[in-house]
């Protein structure tokens, strides 16, 4: 096992450094709200980056595009 080889690569849509909601840090500050809305808004930020994400919302949920991580869906269907 070399650890050395573990990718950094996260999924779009995973926990990154960024709140996908108001853009802070995920480090500092509560983002309880942030998390919950989320359920209900569109992600804005890429939680990787930072960057404002280009958002389609369709019938089903939404889906929300970072030009550098790819897409992160949504579906509210239950
Ligand atoms: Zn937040
Ligand atoms: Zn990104």
């Amino acid at each position: 096992m070399d650890l050395s080889a573990v990718s950094l690569d996260t999924a779009p849509g995973a926990p990154g450094a960024w709140c996908g909601h108001c853009g802070g840090p995920t480090s500092e500050g509560q983002h309880d709200s942030c998390v919950r809305m989320r359920e209900l808004e569109p992600q804005r930020y890429c939680t990787q980056c930072r960057r404002r994400m280009k958002v389609q919302v369709v019938p089903q949920g939404w889906t929300a595009t970072c030009i550098a991580h790819g897409s992160v869906e949504h579906s509210t269907w239950t």
